[in-house]
């Protein structure tokens, strides 16, 4: 049976959510479009990273002596899930070296585990992800890349020591500040 000059039943209750629902889609339309945009024109504009964003890794220079501060120690290398790290080192008089360190980037789980473990604050990661290729090969970092884009970029927050003074147990100073603090709650 067909009424309202001879729609079918439920027409214009269809027709109104129709509306409706245009209607609604243009509003969030029409709100964004006056909204400012929260993209970038990268890489033109770059984007400022939080202090403790966790990028790309890189090796790190003495400031003082401008020497590597790489010892060759390989407890990066051991602590690695993926096993991306191989480290040569070389055995010296006053302190030891990397003889090669190569990284496997594209393999990298961006864990930060190779940071936290290394005791001279040699290996870091960046401010940036930029380092974006269609080619696997150019991601094998060596240890000439891995300083150059130390040098290159800025640092994260996080070093080793910082990580570890981080997880370290109270200071004796603020131990005992605690325990006056304790003596002082009246007895019960
Ligand atoms: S961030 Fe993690 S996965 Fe990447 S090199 Fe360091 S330890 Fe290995
Ligand atoms: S980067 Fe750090 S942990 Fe890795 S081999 Fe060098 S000194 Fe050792």
């Amino acid at each position: 049976m067909r009424n309202g000059g001879g729609r079918p039943p439920g027409f214009w209750g269809e027709l109104s959510q129709l509306v409706g629902a245009v209607g609604r889609a243009m509003g969030v339309t029409l709100r964004n479009f006056f909204r400012a945009p929260v993209t970038l024109r990268y890489p033109d504009v770059q984007r400022a990273y939080p202090d403790r964003f966790r990028g790309i890794l890189a090796l790190t220079y003495d400031t003082e002596t401008g020497e590597e501060n790489c010892i060759g120690c390989r407890l990066c290398e051991y602590i690695c899930p993926p096993q991306v790290i191989k480290v040569e080192m070389l055995k010296s008089e006053k302190r030891n070296w990397a003889k090669t360190f190569t990284l496997e980037l594209y393999a990298c789980e961006f864990c930060e585990l190779c940071v936290q473990v290394c005791p001279t604050d040699a290996i870091i990661m960046l401010k940036t992800f930029d380092l974006a290729t269609a080619d696997r090969r150019e991601l094998l970092l060596d240890k000439d890349r891995l300083h150059a884009l130390g040098l290159a970029h800025e640092a994260s927050w996080a070093t080793g020591n910082r990580l570890r003074d981080m997880q370290a147990p109270p200071k004796p100073a603020r131990a005992v500040e605690g325990a006056k603090g304790e003596a002082k709650e009246p007895a019960e």
